[in-house]
């Protein structure tokens, strides 16, 4: 047997994408599976996203980079930055990771010492705890409930903090719940990050799927004072379509960022070159392809709730933002684990255990996924529950 380093042991493997790889493999092999597992957007990554990397490839942008990314490319997040979230960064503030997940990672590695909390709202993307885990942090949980939306509040914020504290991890919108903080939440949200001296993430890669008139507020941009203790880190995969590209990116205060850098320049250099000029045409060009997926997943979502709500025994609130439901399942009896491994095995439909995102009695659905699926998968999900 390998002696494997300790820190494997403490951590286990994504959920979401082995639950996502095993619905494509059975599609592979012939068999009709209705997959609502990753949250995986089901277009193609628009044309003129396309054509961008491929010109660049025939320009010959296929050499090593600078690791923080193309020059070009950190200008136009920063602008991006600036024009849509109201956050002062100038291009050295940014640095171009391989997606969102790499740049949380590299940030948990830059940040965090040995013993440090990292206040982390559940339900949460499965990934943050492990990331913490791996920077040899310690995760602190706060159980959030339906009653507040799955939002963690000031109070519950202000009770979870120790002298250990160093970060706090806000995702709004939600993976996997779809909740939406209000700007006034993110403002109550900020004074106590303030008045205890933390450090915030945010993760707003879902901050263009917004439904109902929400609105997102990034926190960085309530004041000066929760600004200079503010990391934004977002990506291009959700709102672009683009999830096999691996472009993402974090915005922070430059002391923070060259930290990054270091050791990204250590682990994966820079992101696949021509890919960010995808990434750069992405930012530049017209958004409508960003509005005509969220038309399409406005309808899903109206489709997928209404078919839910007619099940019994199964229960969701109202997503406000991404492309997830959040469904309770506690009336079936059955844990989130036997749940979803006997819908698979009777009803070949994907769905992911809530005990992933740290909530058992749920399981998560991502409708970035065609309307004939959505309504013959949500068929087969109320046949499954009417068996039990
Ligand atoms: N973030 C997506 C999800 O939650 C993709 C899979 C992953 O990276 O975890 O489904």
């Amino acid at each position: 047997m390998i002696k494997l380093a300790t820190r494997v042991g403490t951590v286990s493997p994504s959920i979401t994408l082995a639950i996502a790889a095993k619905a494509k493999a059975m599609k592979a092999q012939g068999i009709d599976v209705c997959s609502f597992s990753a949250g995986e957007p089901d277009f193609d990554t628009p044309q003129h996203i396309k054509e961008a990397a491929k010109l660049a490839l025939d320009q010959g942008k296929t050499k090593y980079g600078p690791a923080a990314g193309e020059p070009k490319l950190r200008e136009a997040i920063a602008k991006k930055l600036r024009d849509d979230n109201h956050l002062d960064y100038t291009p050295e503030n940014v640095i171009v990771t391989n997606g969102g997940k790499q740049s949380l990672f590299n940030l948990m590695l830059a940040l965090i010492d040995p013993g440090d909390e990292v206040i982390i709202p559940a339900p949460y993307w499965l990934s943050y705890p492990e990331m913490v885990k791996l920077a040899t942090g310690t995760p602190v949980i706060v159980q959030t409930t339906e009653d507040t939306d799955y939002k963690i509040t000031p109070e519950q914020l202000r009770q979870a903090i120790t002298p250990k504290t160093k970060l706090f991890v806000l995702n709004s919108p939600s993976n996997p719940t779809g909740t939406v903080y209000t700007p006034a939440q993110i403002k109550a949200l900020a004074e106590v990050i303030i008045d205890h001296d933390l450090w915030v993430v945010s993760d707003e890669i879902y901050e263009k799927i917004l439904y109902d008139g929400a609105e997102h507020l990034s926190i960085g941009a309530v004041s000066p004072d929760i600004f200079k203790r503010t990391i934004i880190s977002n990506g291009f995969a959700k709102s672009y379509s683009m999830t096999g590209w691996r472009v993402g990116y974090l915005a922070a205060p430059l002391e923070l960022i060259k930290a990054t850098n270091i050791i990204q320049s250590h682990s994966t250099s820079n992101v696949c070159t021509f890919a960010q000029y995808g990434a750069i045409a992405a930012l530049e060009d017209s958004q409508d392809c960003v509005a005509q997926m969220l038309q399409a997943f406005t309808q899903r979502r109206q489709v997928i709730l209404d078919k839910i709500r007619a099940i019994p025994k199964l229960s969701c609130p109202t997503p406000m933002g991404a492309f997830y439901v959040f469904i309770d399942i506690s009336q079936t009896k059955m844990n989130s684990l036997d749940f979803c491994d006997a819908l698979l095995d009777k009803q070949q439909v994907t769905a992911i255990p809530g005990k992933a995102f740290g909530a058992d009695r749920c399981i998560r659905l991502s409708y970035a996924t065609d309307l004939s699926s959505i309504e013959k998968g949500i068929d087969r999900i109320a046949k499954f529950v009417s068996s039990l």
